[in-house]
């Protein structure tokens, strides 16, 4: 670890002379920094007062320091504060997903895109049926926008079988936005996408070794591993 995680940044002093100002920044490339711990990669943060000072905070500080509330003039107990934080959670991140869908409108038949709309309005996540079309059109734009602001339901074996019934190009548009436990899920029942893997003629002496990796270690799909496989094929080779 190249630093000691979840540590206070030392400028911060004691959180609890720090107030929400109820503000919450949805950073869709997942790319935020945490001013108080300093974790990048956040998706939500939450901007904090102290004097006129601001920052802004991930929500794991969140959940582990007792930063004030106040709503309406009245001081609210941790509970409470943590209640609002979450309700305004739950409306930015809906309001954050219905943006990046009506952003593809145009680039989805009409039909499709009013189904998505629908399901997400009804279920605040997507089946892999309509996330691949999603997802792809997402893709195209000219803003970035990473996948994973939604959630792709796999826990059913509906929605299992759902996801394995996709083309492969279906497939490899959910896949990033997946978990690895969804990953592992779908890989164990043998769903995973196949395209991400080098072609035989195409392969350089690092990637046969990476896909030898994967091959021995049997349906790994999360970066983590990969990462492990292209390390050790780099050290076999040197
Ligand atoms: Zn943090």
């Amino acid at each position: 670890m190249s630093r000691p995680r979840y540590t206070l940044n030392e400028c911060v002093g004691d959180p609890k002379e720090w107030t929400y100002t109820w503000d919450i920044a949805d950073d869709v490339t997942l790319s935020a920094t945490c001013d108080f711990c300093g974790q990048d990669g956040q998706r939500l943060t939450y901007e904090v007062e102290r004097n006129g000072e601001t920052l802004w905070i991930c929500q794991r500080c969140v959940g582990r320091y007792p930063v004030s509330g106040i709503l309406d003039g009245e001081r609210l107990d941790l509970r409470s504060t943590r209640a609002n934080i979450h309700g305004l959670t739950a409306r930015q991140k809906q309001k954050t997903c219905q943006d990046a869908i009506r952003q593809v409108q145009p680039a989805l038949p009409e039909v499709t895109f009013s189904e998505i709309v629908v399901y997400f309005e009804r279920n605040l996540q997507l089946s892999p049926r309509y996330a691949a079309p999603l997802f792809a059109a997402i893709a195209q734009l000219e803003e970035r926008i990473d996948p994973r602001i939604f959630e792709v339901q796999t826990r059913s074996i509906a929605h299992q079988d759902e996801f394995g019934e996709l083309d492969e190009a279906g497939k490899m548009a959910v896949w990033p936005a997946l978990t690895p436990q969804q990953k592992r899920r779908l890989g164990s029942r043998g769903f995973a996408p196949i395209s991400g893997m080098p072609r035989p003629r195409q392969r350089t002496r690092r990637e046969s070794g990476l896909e030898l990796t994967r091959s021995r270690m049997s349906a790994l799909s999360e970066p983590a591993n990969l990462n492990l496989g292209a390390e050790d094929a780099i050290k076999s080779n040197s």
